[in-house]
């Protein structure tokens, strides 16, 4: 028996993939960088290496947000001011709202159900706007934001945030679901609660089998996993 649920944003609830591309299209354009399948890629390569430095503690959260423009524009040679590229991306990707398919039918779903957490890492500056656009608000008793509180899954600290403002519920009573492996299912096991790993295509599992993980590849197979 679950009482709470923890549910990740991003790609999971938002398409932030979606989301992202079409910024970075948009912010490549305005500084006259060819938008290319190449120059995007480029850009994900090192934005994933910046989270993954920030995500070890590498790199504080104001580095991680500069850094990897500056690495970007370095590697394509453009004259091109990082920190306003910088800007006019967050800024696009502030407003970016796509769902993961099934999103707001498992949302309906759980609310009447569970006791709902929304658990990202991100910046407040987007992450606020996205929800409130999107009104994702109205079904959670929490919104907790990595960077509002300083740290971030998979980090206990994120999950001791999301505890106290539950009021300690019982760990066995609280899954997280989410798609990353290393952030929301990682933190989660370490943490001692429930893990429910939403797969995207192509994503192997380094997840040991046992009774307090799930795996699924869409929201909609949860409710007859969890149900009862
Ligand atoms: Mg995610």
């Amino acid at each position: 028996m679950l009482d709470w649920l923890l549910i990740d944003l991003d790609n999971t609830l938002l398409d932030f993939t979606a989301g992202a591309n079409r910024s970075l299209k948009a912010a490549l354009k305005a500084f006259e960088i060819e938008p290319s399948e190449g120059n995007i890629d480029i850009y994900h390569t090192i934005n994933h290496q910046c989270w993954e430095a920030f995500e070890k503690g590498e790199l504080d959260v104001d580095t991680l947000r500069r850094r990897r423009f500056e690495l970007f524009v370095e590697t394509l040679a453009v004259s091109v001011d990082a920190g306003k590229l910088n800007t006019f991306y967050l800024s696009r990707l502030s407003e970016q709202t796509d769902e993961i398919k099934g999103a707001r039918q498992f949302l309906e779903w759980a609310r009447i159900r569970y006791k709902l957490v929304l658990a990202t890492n991100g910046f407040a500056s987007v992450q606020r706007p996205r929800i409130a656009r999107s009104q994702l608000q109205t079904y959670f008793e929490h919104i907790v934001i990595s960077e509002e509180i300083g740290v971030q899954k998979p980090h206990a600290g994120f999950f001791d945030h999301a505890f106290e403002k539950m009021n300690h519920p019982p760990k066995e009573r609280v899954m997280i679901i989410g798609d990353s492996q290393s952030s929301d299912i990682n933190g989660g096991r370490n943490y001692g609660i429930r893990t429910c790993w939403l797969r995207q295509a192509g994503a192997k599992s380094d997840t040991p089998k046992n009774p307090s993980h799930l795996e699924v590849t869409s929201l909609e197979e949860i409710p007859g996993l969890i149900e009862g």
